[in-house]
């Protein structure tokens, strides 16, 4: 990160003056042939790869209070949401592209920091930021990023590949951070814990690429809008219904402790989102192969359910013990 000093104002610094400050902070990579600073980016690919692409929006009140979290932790933050995308098709991440809406009240630090943030989670995952757009908003800040990879065409997972009878399978533990923002609109503080969770979500890219080089996944996603509606994309892409066990849906320590006090809460965990694992289906067979896997990243990953023919749709056992049928339905942006 660059050592240049602090500035107070976006005014001060003018448009080009924030580009070059950006520009500064990049790590030169062999790929990019042209970066920041021309009318294009022009970069270069692995050969015999596709290219993956991914844009996500980022919007303030929409999807972030600048109340509930720190600049740095948003910067982090809105990389890693693009990198999980790239992750959930077995990619791996090359060139970032970010654009942003900026209001005028945002102070020179404030912007020092989201930049820093960033630029840590794009480095950590060996990507380089090439391009983007920076513009004055009247309102409320809005954040725009663009991310492309590559993948192997015979190694491409996409949701549309499940098969009748397979396993489903989650990464980590789900619902921290769907917690965490039930807490801050409650106008409680969540655990240095549940607040990582939500604020600095950890995209699974070794694990997306683990799965796709040894071919263990036929279908996967990444859980952004929750396990229900992201494992209703997988069904209905596939053609298929599940029957997923409710005791099985791993939970970190801290969920299970707050729903032995607020059972209520169980469809927060169900139904809500932002957790960034990876939900995938496998053959039953391939047990070992992914218990193996999970042991060499040391990270859970726990067979939740199965799936089944269409006509059965989205069947859940319930921590009771009752079955009944769901929709698949989580957060969906244009509901209110
Ligand atoms: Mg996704």
């Amino acid at each position: 990160m660059s050592e240049s000093t602090p500035f107070k104002s976006l005014a001060e610094l003018g448009e080009f003056g924030l580009i070059d400050r950006i520009k500064r902070q990049v790590l030169q990579s062999p790929d990019v042939v042209c970066g920041i600073g021309d009318d294009c980016a022009a970069v270069t690919l692995p050969e015999d790869k596709l290219l993956l692409t991914s844009k996500d929006l980022l919007i303030e009140d929409v999807h972030f209070r600048r109340c509930w979290t720190d600049m740095y932790s948003l910067g982090r933050k809105s990389a890693a949401v693009n990198l999980s995308d790239i992750a959930a098709m077995g990619g791996t991440p090359h060139h970032f592209y970010l654009g942003v809406g900026l209001p005028t009240d945002l102070a020179g630090i404030e912007l020092d920091n989201f930049c820093r943030g960033f630029l840590d989670e794009a480095l950590a995952a060996q990507t380089t930021l090439c391009g983007g757009d920076t513009c004055r908003s009247n309102h409320s800040l809005l954040i725009s990023v663009t991310v492309q990879g590559s993948v192997s065409a015979t190694q491409m997972i996409r949701r549309d590949g499940a098969q009748e009878g397979e396993a489903l399978y989650v990464s980590g533990t789900l619902g921290d951070s769907a917690l965490a923002l039930a807490l801050l609109k409650k106008g409680e503080t969540p655990s240095d814990y549940l607040s990582q969770r939500h604020h600095r979500p950890t995209p699974r890219l070794a694990l997306g690429r683990a799965l796709a080089e040894q071919g263990l996944a036929s279908s996967m996603i990444d859980i952004s809008d929750g396990l229900l509606a992201d494992l209703g994309h997988i069904l209905k892409k596939s053609s298929l219904g599940a029957h997923i066990d409710q005791q099985q849906i791993p939970l970190s320590p801290e969920v299970r402790a707050h729903l032995q006090q607020h059972p209520e809460d169980e469809t927060t965990i169900l139904r809500g989102g932002e957790d960034y694992e990876l939900l995938f289906s496998a053959p039953p067979r391939r047990g070992d192969d992914l218990d193996q896997l999970s042991s060499q990243l040391n990270l859970p990953l726990t067979r939740i359910g199965t799936l089944l023919p269409a006509e059965k749709r989205l069947n859940i056992v319930q921590l009771n013990g009752s079955e009944h049928q769901v929709c698949a339905e989580g957060f969906n942006h244009f509901k209110s």
